[in-house]
């Protein structure tokens, strides 16, 4: 197949062996593959369909507009969406049969549109156990199961689920996971005393999944590791049986010879010490690598290049030695693919982690799908 000059080639049987993986890691618990922000950079609709086929039982993200175009895009499968506004389209959500994570605050409009509706809202009770984002404190919890009850009596809410999101599980060691454990336990025990024992309890996102079984309940919601990609600093993916799902690849735009002294990009942050030849990658800032990224590895010709010099918006310079074979044309892959380089190694080199580096792959950069499941 001809790629594109530039290109995120986005293994879909990737995704699918992914979710399998984990999800005879966290048998009998439910799979939610979390497929927000385009799928973390691989495509909604690729991500959806490969998770899906991969086992998923549920499809997760932050907004029910994401979730909406998963409905439009004709997606069937359960769908939980937990972050929204008092712009939010709930009443789209109730009659697209999303579910809607509840974190205080949303619950009087979401109880109002199923009203309107008359169609009851699905909803999971979201407890804050520590992270200190979403979710009512453990002192609100009461209050906001009295409220789900009550509207539950009147039949404009079914309570489907509830659930807490962990702060440290990419640290197994630390202790703040057990008392958040401890507090989702306490908040259960408060809920069932007001009637509400859902389906569902879920906690766990890929660390807590591959780390905790503990902390599996009912579901876990899994995004990360559903990518190819280790949530922990000290572990790759290949070793948690992870396949990468994005390779990230270019060809080398320009190839020269420049002498001792020369200065790179701009800047000039970074000279080189001895001639040497430099190769120019066509991929930026505005294509999603970090501008702040410091050697940074490539791989061309099965050999790893490091990048020199700041990234520019449309290109960075690896430096390739002075007895370098490498020829203008060659193909050049940044992260993923058989390259054996994670997309975590550019999160170290920028100061953040894999998570970003793959989200945050620009639109400029056109996603090729292979080995998606033949269409009917
Ligand atoms: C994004 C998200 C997840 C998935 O987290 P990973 O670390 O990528 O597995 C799970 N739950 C919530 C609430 C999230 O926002």
């Amino acid at each position: 197949m001809k790629l594109p000059e530039r290109a995120a080639v986005i293994d879909a049987s990737a995704i699918a062996h992914n979710v399998r993986t984990i999800a005879e890691y966290v048998r009998p618990a439910k799979v939610l593959a979390a497929v927000k922000a385009d799928g973390y950079g691989h495509g909604l609709m690729t991500a959806a369909q490969a998770a899906l086929r991969g086992g998923a039982d549920w499809l997760g993200v932050a907004h029910i507009a994401e979730a909406l175009q998963l409905r439009a895009e004709g997606i069937e499968a359960p769908l939980l969406a937990w972050l929204h506004t008092q712009d939010t389209d709930f009443a789209a959500g109730i009659e697209a049969h999303i579910d809607l994570g509840v974190s205080g605050w949303d619950l009087d409009p979401i109880a109002e549109a199923a009203n309107v509706l008359h169609e009851p809202a699905r909803v999971h009770l979201k407890v804050d156990t520590g992270l200190g984002r979403n979710g009512a404190t453990m002192a609100d919890w009461p209050e906001l199961v009295r409220r789900a009850a009550d509207f539950k009596n009147r039949g404009l809410i079914s309570v489907e689920g509830i659930f807490t999101h962990m702060a440290v599980a990419d640290e197994p060691d630390r202790r703040e996971t057990d008392e958040q454990l401890e507090a989702f336990h306490e908040a259960l025990a408060i809920a069932e005393r007001h009637g509400i024992v859902p389906d569902l309890r879920h906690v766990a996102n890929t660390p807590a999944a591959l780390s905790r079984p503990d902390a599996h309940f009912d579901m876990v919601r899994v995004g990360v590791g559903v990518y190819g990609h280790s949530p922990f600093a000290d572990r790759t993916g290949a070793s948690l049986g992870l396949r990468p799902a994005m390779e990230l690849r270019t060809t080398v735009a320009n190839v020269k010879t420049v002498p001792a002294g020369q200065g790179i990009s701009y800047g000039l942050t970074h000279r080189v010490e001895a001639p040497t030849k430099l190769g120019l990658i066509p991929l930026g800032y505005a294509d999603g690598i970090p501008r702040i990224a410091v050697g940074a590895p490539v791989l061309i010709r099965g050999r790893r290049y490091c990048s020199a010099g700041r990234v520019a918006m449309d290109q960075f310079v690896v430096d390739l030695g002075d007895d370098s074979d490498v020829e203008v044309g060659d193909e050049v892959v940044v992260f993923g693919g058989e390259s054996g380089i994670e997309a975590a190694e550019w999160g170290t080199a920028a100061g953040t982690i894999n998570y970003e580096i793959v989200t945050r792959i620009g639109a400029r950069v056109p996603r090729v799908v292979v080995n998606a499941e033949p269409s009917l």
